[in-house]
């Protein structure tokens, strides 16, 4: 099978020719036919976090397949199954945090494409209890970006706790923002959509956003003040800077929703402005198993729109490129063989 792998930190991604993986105890192997290319992975090929992945390592944690093989122990997913495979590869299923709905915050949990290999490849491994079955009627195409863009922001405006009459700030209309408008549109927020680019604003106002802000010329915490202040800002931007910028949009008691992991990351936060304001600043990690079936129920029901683009694997640097350059409209997905 072949894969793409990151040989060594900042060096273009090698395709190579590899055995298929042989499942353990509890895992399945999977012939993928999409994947998806999360900003995220970018990070992980630079090594740009201070926990780092040990190359060479195959990223990618939006991958979606069919189930070709059970390892033992394997009864509840059968052969020809299609399944996604997240950030979240297992958890320990026993501490605190599992047991009371926080998963996510697991500290024996391996995140696939950085701790195990992931989804930029024909075949991979995963662990049966974390793969995520794909409902009916979503395509292996549509259900790659939702298993991290979509579950990740359907998880953060949770954690926002946004309802109706409420105004949610979306700081950049990525892979990741471009389902958050619609989530939070979902939620029957009013929602502001930020970002520095002419297509990415028109898509944020083609998926519903009601207000746009253009981070280049406005100022964006201005903006949002006029409208009243956000009561939610979720920060997707791989910027700094426009965390600060969309910090300073809230509304008093509004919660910033840090979501972006740009490498080096901090950013200023006025003491006394947070204090009288009462505002809050929450980190958000993806989502649950059960928010990722929520996050495929939505779609099956016809509710969120995925927009991507598909790459064959072998563009893979250049898909990261493109990225990188802000020129894909939402999302690229690695075609791996969905006309197979
Ligand atoms: P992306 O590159 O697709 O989207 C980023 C968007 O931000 C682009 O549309 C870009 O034009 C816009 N942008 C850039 N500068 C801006 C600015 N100053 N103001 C407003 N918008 C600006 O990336 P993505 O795949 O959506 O991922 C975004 C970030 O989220 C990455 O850092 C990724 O690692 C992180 N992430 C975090 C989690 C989590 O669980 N916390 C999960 C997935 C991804
Ligand atoms: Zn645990
Ligand atoms: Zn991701």
């Amino acid at each position: 099978m072949k894969a793409a792998v990151v040989r060594a930190f900042g060096e273009p991604l090698v395709i190579e020719e590899r055995p298929d993986p042989e499942p353990g105890p509890g895992q399945v192997r999977i012939r993928l036919e999409a994947s998806g290319l999360c900003h995220t992975d970018i990070h992980a090929a630079h090594g740009d976090w201070p926990v780092k992945p040990n190359p060479p390592f195959v990223p990618g944690h939006e991958g979606v397949g069919l189930v070709e093989k059970l390892g033992d122990g394997v009864t509840h997913l059968s052969v020809g199954q299609r399944v996604a495979v997240p950030w979240l590869g297992r958890a320990c299923g026993r501490c605190e945090h599992c047991l009371s709905g926080w998963e996510t915050l697991c500290e024996q949990q391996i995140n696939t494409g950085y701790g195990c290999d992931g989804g930029y490849a024909e075949k991979m491994l995963a662990w049966a209890d974390y793969a995520q079955p794909v409902p009916e009627g979503v395509s292996a195409l549509e259900a790659a970006p939702l298993t991290c863009a979509g579950v990740t922001t359907y998880k953060a405006l949770k954690v926002a706790g946004v309802r109706p009459a409420q105004l949610v700030a979306v700081s950049g209309v990525g892979g990741l923002g471009h389902l958050a408008v619609q989530y939070a549109k979902i939620a029957g927020a009013t929602v502001a959509a930020i970002d520095v680019t002419d297509d990415k604003l028109e898509l944020a106002a083609e998926l519903g956003a009601d207000i746009v802000i253009d981070a280049r010329k406005e100022d964006v915490g201005a903006v949002l003040k006029r409208h009243g202040g956000a009561h939610a800002a979720i920060a997707l931007a791989v910027n700094p800077a426009a965390f600060e910028a969309v910090n300073a949009g809230l509304r008093r008691g509004g919660k910033l929703v840090m979501v972006a992991l740009p490498a080096h990351g901090t950013i200023q936060v006025p003491i006394f402005d947070t204090v009288l304001n009462g505002t809050s600043v929450i980190g958000s990690i993806v989502g649950t198993r059960q928010d990722l079936a929520e996050v495929f129920q939505l779609h099956a029901d016809g509710r969120t729109k995925v927009i991507y683009e598909t790459r064959p694997l072998q563009s893979v640097n250049e898909s990261i490129d493109e990225v990188l350059r802000g020129q894909v409209k939402a999302r690229i997905v690695f075609d791996l063989g969905t006309g197979r």
